[in-house]
């Protein structure tokens, strides 16, 4: 029994054919999950409410497209009246750029129905989701400084932010090598990747194997094993496993993957969370 640490509904604006938290918990029953955890997107450099309008605005203005204030508080309200009926159903949330709004930050974390949170880094300051970036028109300099921003980003965020686990990291090889084909020698950022991988086990949080990159042309979780191994190495404790599905089909996706590389690199057990505290379940 696996738990799915890492699901959007229909409260995500870039749900695919989004499913309400009701259709996901009757496929989360179904599929016999330990735990399904909603963690709608919420990223806190565009908050802003979802009669601003400015999600289209910036959906077409082809920069990044959340207005996660009300998107978030809808997921929310949602998550939690449904949990009586799903003992399974934990209300979680993605924060995206904890680093870029602080203060935003601090107002979704404060909330108590939250039972956990992944700090995620969707995009560098200032730039536009990872999503858009054109890296076959970029140079490899350009992409060596958008990875060097990146990483510093994410240490940045591990160093200060409010989560319990750390979103998808490495998400850009996502684009950089899945969909462009660029091969990258990750030797460069071995340092920092400690660096935010001790940050973490100091403060008491952990990653996540997100297994969507399986199902994408990258075809490796984020991070990929030589991390998890790492991780582990260094005393990280602290694993969730997360398919980040964005349509009913792709819920529990990968786990069972992503737990046999847990196992491959020494973890014995994965998390789950209520009320933001750790329970760990055995692999
Ligand atoms: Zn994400
Ligand atoms: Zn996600």
């Amino acid at each position: 029994m696996l738990a799915d640490m890492h699901t959007h509904s229909l409260h995500s604006p870039d749900a695919d054919r989004g499913a309400s938290v009701e259709q996901m918990a009757l496929k989360a029953q179904e599929l016999g999950l330990h735990t399904l955890t909603v963690t709608d997107h919420c990223d806190l450099n565009y908050w802003y409410g979802a009669d601003e309008h400015k999600y289209e605005e910036y959906y077409l203005s082809d920069s990044s497209m959340f207005g996660s204030r009300d998107y978030a508080a809808a997921s929310i309200e949602e998550v939690t009246a449904l949990k009586e009926r799903f003992s399974f159903l934990r209300c979680g949330i993605e924060l995206g750029q904890l680093a870029q709004a602080p203060e935003q930050a601090a107002l979704m974390s404060a909330d108590k129905r939250l039972d956990f949170i992944i700090g995620s880094l969707h995009m560098n300051r200032g730039k536009p989701d990872f999503y858009w970036i054109e890296c076959k028109k970029m140079d490899s300099s350009e992409i060596v400084s958008l990875l060097d921003d990146y990483f510093a980003e994410e240490l940045e965020v591990c160093r200060t932010g409010d989560f319990d686990i750390l979103g998808h990291l490495t998400y850009p090889m996502r684009y950089i090598v899945g969909e462009c084909g660029i091969p990258l020698d990750m030797t460069r950022w071995e340092d920092i990747i400690r660096e935010i991988f001790s940050t973490l086990i100091s403060r008491g949080k952990g990653i996540e194997i997100n297994t969507s990159g399986l199902r994408q042309h990258y075809g490796l979780t984020f991070p990929s094993l030589e991390h998890i191994c790492l991780f582990r190495e260094m005393g990280g404790e602290i694993i969730t496993l997360g398919s980040d599905a964005h349509r009913i089909d792709d819920i529990g996706a990968g786990l069972g993957a992503g737990a046999a590389l847990a196992r491959e690199a020494g973890f014995r057990y994965t998390a789950v969370y209520t009320g933001r505290q750790p329970e760990f379940i055995r692999l």
